[in-house]
This record gives structure tokens, sequence and C-alpha cells, in this order.
């Protein structure tokens, strides 16, 4: 938008974000449009990432149970502005069970899933006056942008190691300055199903060390972790603040616990990050400016009886295998992801919008061109959809890389 088109009613920045158009959300409405008009059996969606495994039973069964205790205040009133103490508590215990960081209800605050959470802290992150910049390593999930640039902020773009979507350490070194406040990692990630392995984070934090005592203020990672429980094989995501201790966590329960519309996440600043007490409470004012004070208090409660639930990994497992097998040998080119439920495909031609556009338009196959995922050609495939849909879709596919091949 030009200077000349600027209101003088309400902010440019904000109106450009409400009229800017995210390519998985136009792809969910067309998708959703168009199965009113031909039927749902007719169209293919994979554009977003809406958990298709129903929630864990105990999930329900956390309902059904706060539901009769009948306590209209408890379940629906306000609870402190982090969040309830004894649900915050019963989270602390639970990380320190798994991980061992010695944290407690005042190292986390609960917030409306990771988007919260991540604009609370990058909020928080950002100094006053200054230029503030927060590195993030592409592929990145298209939202970041709106979190870190609403405050002022410029995200750094910092492209993957390929083929297989590693941290590029030389790419980093080279990104980072005087002005950065954090590195934003997402592992597994999205979209390209990366797992990132401690050797690798090890690396990272090896770098980040040197370049904070280099500059003579902390680095920060933000550690965005929706996915933290979604690894197949047998793999265990790494922790991060028990490789380096400047991180703080934004985690969310939308896709483990497979209730993204519920709103529930959190910011975890461990103990033992640099100015720990500063950070939280700087959290909590961003999180207050913003808005966000006491996330949804029913849905607080379940999560806080439901800390050690993991979710069943085996029907994403099964679309996963189909979806790499089927498309590897139709001839699509892709790396097979180790967590989180998407597949990261290489555009046939180079160039996504083209292809997206044609499967659309040809084949009803809704698949997201990477553009927005600041790594240009390549297609995000997400298979948390039923396994039938996975299946019917494999000769679709085939005929559509034939088809546009032979255009
Ligand atoms: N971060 C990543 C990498 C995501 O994929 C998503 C949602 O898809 C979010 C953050 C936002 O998650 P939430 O629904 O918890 O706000």
């Amino acid at each position: 938008m030009s200077n000349k088109d600027c209101p003088d009613y309400c902010s440019s920045r904000a109106l450009a974000y409400g009229r800017q158009t995210s390519a998985i959300r136009s792809l969910f409405e067309y998708g959703k449009q168009k199965s009113r008009e031909v039927g749902c059996e007719c169209v293919y969606d994979f554009s977003i990432g809406n958990p298709s495994v129903p929630p864990p039973r105990q999930v329900d069964e956390a309902f059904h149970c706060l539901l009769e205790e009948h306590d209209a205040l408890k379940l629906h009133g306000y609870t402190s502005a982090p969040g309830d103490p004894a649900v915050r508590r019963a989270i602390a215990d639970q990380l320190n069970r798994d991980y061992g960081i010695g944290c407690d209800e005042t190292n986390l605050y609960l917030t409306c899933g990771a988007a919260a959470a991540l604009s609370s802290t990058f909020r928080a992150l950002t100094l006053c006056d200054q230029n503030n910049e927060f590195i993030v390593l592409a592929p990145y999930f298209p939202e970041y942008p709106f979190f870190v640039e609403g405050h002022g902020a410029h995200l750094i773009v910092v492209p993957p190691k390929l083929p297989d979507f590693g941290i590029s350490i030389e790419g980093l070194e080279q990104a980072i300055t005087s002005s950065t406040r954090a590195v934003i990692i997402n592992s597994p990630n999205n979209p390209s199903g990366r797992l990132y392995k401690e050797n690798e984070l090890l690396e990272l934090a090896d770098l980040l060390s040197r370049k904070a005592q280099e500059y003579g203020h902390p680095i920060y990672i933000v550690s965005d972790e929706p996915y933290r429980e979604l690894v197949y094989d047998g793999l265990k995501t790494p922790f991060i603040p028990l490789l380096y201790h400047n991180t703080i966590v934004c985690y969310s329960y939308s896709k483990t616990l497979s209730m993204p519309g519920e709103r529930i996440g959190y910011v975890l600043v461990p103990p033992r990050a640099d100015h720990a007490k500063d950070l939280y409470d700087a959290v909590a004012g961003a999180a207050r400016s913003l808005g966000y004070v006491c996330a949804p208090s029913l849905i607080q409660r379940v999560v806080g009886l439901c800390t050690d639930v993991k979710p069943d990994l085996a029907q994403y497992d099964k679309n996963r295998t189909a979806l790499y097998d089927g498309l590897s040998n139709a001839g699509y080119r892709c790396i097979k992801p180790e967590g989180a439920f998407y597949l990261f495909v290489e555009a046939p031609g180079g160039d996504a919008q083209a292809f997206s556009d044609f499967a659309r338009l040809n084949y009803n196959l809704l698949i997201v061109p990477s553009e927005s995922f600041g790594c240009p050609g390549y297609l995000r495939i997400s298979y948390c959809v039923s396994h039938e849909r996975i299946v019917s879709s494999l000769p679709l596919f085939e005929e559509c890389l034939k088809a546009y091949r032979g255009r």
C-alpha cells in the first residue's frame, strides 16, 4: 500500500494484514464452497492442519467429569490472568517428570494456543526504540511474519540446508547481528515434517552462545512446539531448553490432543533462562497488552487433567507412509516426514502456484503452494485426513502429474 493510500482512520498495517489472504485459508474456504457445489467426496482438501484423529478418550472423560461438577464459577469464571495455578502446577509437574527442568507454575503462562503464546513472546522480547530482528529458519509457519512484524520487529529468513531441510549454521552465522533478539525453531516442522536432531541443535546452541557473548546480550531460542509429540519411527523430539538454557517454549495442545478450536497452549520461561523472572513478567505484560489474559477456563481444566495423555499416531503414520510411497512411485520428489502431519513435495516444473492451481482446477486436489512458507518451489500436503481420502487421491495425483507434464 503506497503512502497516499494510507487511511487516516485506521492502522494501515492492520488493514493490510486483514486484507492479505492466507494461501492455506483461501484453499480451505474454496474447498468448503466447492464441496457444497459438487459434494465433499469429490473434493480432496489437503490444505489445513485440522487433526483428523478424534481427541484421546481421556479428553472426553475430562470434559464429562468437569461438567458433572456443576460448579459454574469454577468451570466458566475468570481464572488468574496467567491461568489457573493448579492447572499450571499440573503442567509443570509433567514437564519436570519428562525433562527434569525444575519449573513450577510461576514459569508457565497459559494462552489461546501457540499463536497467542508466540505473539506474546515476540512482543515481550521486542525492545523499545531499537531495531529488533527475529530469525526464522525456512520453511516456516506463514503466520510468523504477522506475529513478529505486528510489533514493529523484523523477521529475517534463513534458507534451509538442503536436501533434507536441516539447520543451516552457516546461514544463521551470517544472519545474526547485534539486533538479533531470538531464533525461532519449529521442530517437528510445519511444513517440512523435519525433526531437528540433538547434534544440529547443539551446534545451534554453540553458535548462539558465541554470538551472545560477542554482542553482550542473550539471544534466545523461541521454540514453537505444537507437534512435539507427533513423531514417528520411535524418534524423540529433543527438548531444547535442556540443550540451550536461553530457550522459551511456546506449546499448544491443538494438534497433540486434536482440539485446535478450543485454543489452549502455554509459554514456558524455564527457570534457568537468563533474566527468567523479568522475561516471564514481560510475557505476562505483553499478553496483557494484547488482551490475552485468562485463557478459556473450561479447557484449561481439561488439559490440567490430561497432561500425560499422548496422541494416537497410528492413523497419521499410516497416512504418511501411504502418501509418501504413493507420490514417490508416481514421480513426485519429497523427503519422508519424521514428524507433524505434512508432506512437503517439490513442485513439478518448479512453479508451486501454477501446479497448485492446475491440481485444484482440474482434479479438485487442494494443496498449498509454498511461497508463504518462505521456501518457494514446494507444495504442502496435509495428511491429517481419513486414510480413505489418501488412498482414493493417489490415482488423481498420478494423473495430475502426467497431465501437467504433458501440457
Ligand atoms: N505454529 C505452528 C508451526 C503451527 O503449525 C500452528 C498451527 O497450525 C501454530 C503455531 C498455531 O497453533 P495454535 O492453533 O495452537 O494457535
